[in-house]
Formats: structure tokens, C-alpha cells, sequence
């Protein structure tokens, strides 16, 4: 089992304040995670901080002994919302392990934990020091604990702390010209990281080609349709004997021929599918490569309740169908758990959503609104051309890249939105402002029921 941890950055700083007072001294904060789960995965989400105060505790340069008084109130949650436990407490020295002391602390911790919330699933003990640098581990319900494979940081930079390595590895040399760009660290991030791309047809193609060549250690592919021929004009590594395979399907051979060591897995089916929702949710990052919005919708959800960094992919090329172009455009949203919205963005309406939903759960009904004027119609089969949602895919792996490795003269908050028109000839980049209140409350919330608090996902994953 591999099980990880997400945090925000916000929620890091906010850890990293009260660990480290300036004194010396050890401090101690508890956590209440949320939980996501998939196959052989699993993973741990911030949603709630107590920070123990400094004058409840006994502290010292090597120890910090708590009250137990305030871990009754989290636990009590975390039984109540099937919720993990979590303990942090800072190393001022900086030595980034655990110490026999820790270890014999955690063991009782750790024990009555499980006696009292009595669900097998694993709770987590962490380590910060001054650098920020966490390690983590996961204690199980047997009593055996074992290293979290690494700890994600979703701010405006996507940080990775994962283990001190014992021998480094070898860079392979398909990746030597990556790592000469991005560096050493960032490679074996890459290595580490399990992605999601949903929506694999003109810009997810591309996006699956450039991240499996960038050597990202684990992909998970979703898109409900198969190759058609009209699709050939744009889905790289798709040929005429691919018309009627699944596109993930065909994305996922690819990317093992390919033979660079990337494990794919697969979901034919739509997002809100219960399979395809779960294998997401334990991603550290995920490519939204949609035409529609209410997908958009759902994976912006999705991704504030799991902890996920989600960029989003979408290209405009507006034409009457005989030659005459409107305009040739696009955007890469980067967005944030806690932080604005593809919906606060005014990428969509409730308008579109409902005229989307409409649309496939009646066509009729739908087609009647329309005919009488009361909706907007949902923009089907428009144009499209390879070369421009290569040129989208393309930033979008960039900007992932530009923040798992910052390098911009500026920071990274100013680029949450990128507006690219090929006619008007402007790149329009935006700083991300504002919080979507309604998402915000969810953030690190991770499994629970109703699945997203939106019930009918429940009648879906009944019926599958
Ligand atoms: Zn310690």
C-alpha cells in the first residue's frame, strides 16, 4: 500500500508558524485528514489543524510531551466523519527522522488511537523541520507503521518532501536532457507523482505523449469515448486501426510500448464514474482536458475535497464552418484547493451546467427549451485543429513544470490564469484572487457520504 499526504501550502504555513516560535523548543499540532482511497493507494488530506498551545505542553529541545485532552475532541470527529488523525511536531535541529523517542510516543498514541477509532484504516505521525521539510508516517491498525511515499505541498508551487533516498538513484538517460533543464530534484519528483488526465482526445493526447516522455511514475487516463476517424486529425499516437478502441485504451498501449517505465491505468467511462472518481481522488496532481463544463465542475470539486493541484485545458476556435475563423484562442487555469474557482473565474454559469445536465440526463426536454429560447444551446461538434490544442497541451505541462520547479522572474501567484489568442495576438496572464466560499469548507474533507456531499453520485456508484 502506498499512502501519501496533501496538504495546502496555506495550511503548511500555518503548521510551520506554530512549530517553530523562535525558541528552540519542540511544539506539537494535531490534524483531522480526510481519506481517499483507490486500489493499492491510499491518502491522507488536510481539512483541520488544533494547534496544541505552547503552554500546555512540556517542552524542550529533544521532546514536547501534550495533554491528550485535546486530541478526545478530533477523535470523536474522526470516528463520527471516517476521518484519520494526525500528530506533527517540529525537530528544530533539523534532523528529519524519527527519534526512539518518537517512536515509543507513537506507539501508545497511536494504539488507543485505533481502540478508539476502530476502522483498520491507517492514522499519521509527521516530523517538520525548520525547512519545512516533512516526513511522514502511517500507523496501522496492527501496530506496524511504515514511511508515507511522500508528502505533497499545493500552493502556487507544487512541493514534494519525500523520504531521504539511501543511495541515489541513476537518472536514466531518457530523462537526462530533462533533468539537465529541471534538475535532479524535480525528475525524481516527476518519477514519484501519480497524474490524472481526464479528457484524453485533442489536448489530452498530446498531454498523456509529453508527461509519459517526462517519465511521471503514475497515470491515470479517463474518457468515456472511442477513437473515431474525425478524431485522427488531432489524438497523437492515434492511427485508423485504433477507430473503435477506447481512446484510453489506446493511450494506455502507447504509453507501455513506449517502454519508459510510466504505469497507466485506465478508465473508459465518464468522471463520475465511482471508479474513475476514486482513482483520481488518490492523484497528487491532475489535467483537466474537457470540452464540457460540467465535468469541470465536478473535478474542480473533486479536487478541493482531495487535496489535488488541477490544471485545466481548453481551447476556443470559433468558426462559421466554411472558412471564416472568429478567433483562435485558449486558457490553462492553474487552480488551488481553498482558492478561487474555474466556476468564481466566470469560465461557466450555472446556465451552462444546468443546460449541460439538461442535455444528457433528457435529451428531449432539452432540445424543447431550446427550440423555445429559454437555455443557451451546448456548443457541439465545434472545429478543431491538432496544432492548436498541441500548442495548449503543451503550456499546460509547462506551467505544471514552471511550478514544480519555479523559475519564472516573477512568482508563480501571477499566473493562475493564462488567456492565449492567436488572432488578437495577447497573452493575458492573471493572479488568482478571491475564494470560492462554497468549495472552500471541503477542502481536505476527502471521502464521505454522499460522495462530494452530492448525492446522486451515490445512486451512480449503487447502480455500477
Ligand atoms: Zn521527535
Amino acid at each position: 500500500m502506498r499512502v501519501t499526504l496533501s496538504l495546502t501550502s496555506a495550511q503548511h504555513a500555518a503548521i510551520h508558524t506554530h512549530l517553530f516560535p523562535g525558541d528552540g523548543r519542540e511544539a506539537v499540532a494535531l490534524m483531522l485528514c480526510g481519506r481517499a482511497t483507490s486500489p493499492g493507494r491510499a491518502k491522507l488530506v488536510v481539512n483541520e489543524i488544533v494547534p496544541v498551545p505552547y503552554d500546555a505542553c512540556q517542552r524542550t529541545d529533544r521532546r514536547v510531551t501534550w495533554p491528550t485532552s485535546y486530541l478526545e475532541p478530533l477523535l470523536d470527529k474522526a470516528l463520527r466523519r471516517g476521518m484519520a488523525v494526525a500528530k506533527i511536531h517540529s525537530h528544530p535541529g533539523g534532523h528529519l527522522h524519527f527519534s526512539k523517542v518518537d517512536d515509543e510516543a507513537d506507539a501508545a498514541l497511536f494504539g488507543s488511537v485505533h481502540a478508539w477509532v476502530d476502522d483498520s484504516a491507517p492514522h499519521l505521525s509527521a516530523v517538520m523541520v525548520p525547512s519545512g521539510a516533512v516526513l511522514g508516517r502511517a500507523h496501522h491498525a496492527d501496530g506496524t507503521h511504515g514511511e508515507l511515499h511522500h508528502v505533497c505541498l499545493v500552493g502556487d508551487d507544487i512541493r514534494f518532501c519525500r523520504p531521504p533516498a539511501g543511495a541515489s538513484r541513476e537518472i536514466p538517460e531518457f530523462a537526462r536532457r530533462h533533468a539537465q533543464a529541471f534538475g535532479r530534484g524535480t525528475f525524481e519528483a516527476v518519477r514519484g507523482l501519480r497524474l490524472g488526465v481526464v479528457g484524453c482526445s485533442g489536448t489530452g493526447g498530446p498531454l498523456v505523449d509529453q508527461v509519459a516522455r517526462l517519465g511521471v511514475g503514475e497515470i491515470v487516463l479517463v474518457d468515456p469515448d472511442r477513437v473515431e476517424e474525425k478524431n485522427l486529425n488531432r489524438i497523437v499516437n492515434t492511427t485508423r486501426a485504433d477507430i473503435g478502441r477506447p481512446k484510453v485504451e489506446v493511450l494506455a498501449a502507447f504509453v507501455e510500448r513506449l517502454g519508459l517505465g510510466s504505469r497507466v491505468e485506465a478508465f473508459p467511462h465518464d468522471l463520475s464514474d465511482p471508479a474513475a472518481l476514486h482513482a483520481i481522488s488518490t492523484c497528487d496532481v491532475v489535467f483537466g482536458c474537457m470540452d464540457g463544463v460540467e465535468g469541470r465542475d465536478l473535478l474542480n470539486r473533486l479536487a478541493t475535497f482531495y487535496g489535488l493541484a488541477y490544471f485545466d485545458v481548453g481551447v476556443m476556435l470559433d468558426a462559421d464552418g466554411h472558412g471564416g475563423i472568429g478567433q483562435i484562442c485558449g486558457s490553462v487555469h492553474y487552480l488551488q484547493p481553498g482558492r478561487s474557482s474555474l466556476r468564481g473565474r466566470g469560465l461557466y454559469t450555472d446556465g451552462m451546467l444546468e443546460a449541460e445536465s439538461l442535455r444528457r440526463q433528457d435529451p428531449a426536454a432539452y432540445e424543447d427549451r431550446l427550440a423555445r429560447g429559454y437555455i443557451r444551446g451546448v456548443p457541439e461538434d465545434r472545429p478543431a485543429v491538432g496544432a492548436l490544442n498541441g500548442l495548449f497541451s503543451s503550456l499546460a505541462v509547462m506551467e505544471f513544470l514552471l511550478r514544480l520547479h519555479p523559475s519564472r522572474l516573477d512568482p508563480n501567484g501571477g499566473f493562475a490564469t493564462q488567456t492565449f489568442s492567436l488572432t488578437a495576438g495577447y497573452w493575458e496572464n492573471l493572479p488568482d484572487e478571491g475564494v470560492d466560499e462554497a468549495l472552500a469548507r471541503y477542502v481536505g474533507r476527502g471521502d464521505m457520504v454522499p460522495f462530494l456531499n452530492r448525492p446522486h453520485l451515490d445512486m451512480l456508484a449503487r447502480a455500477a
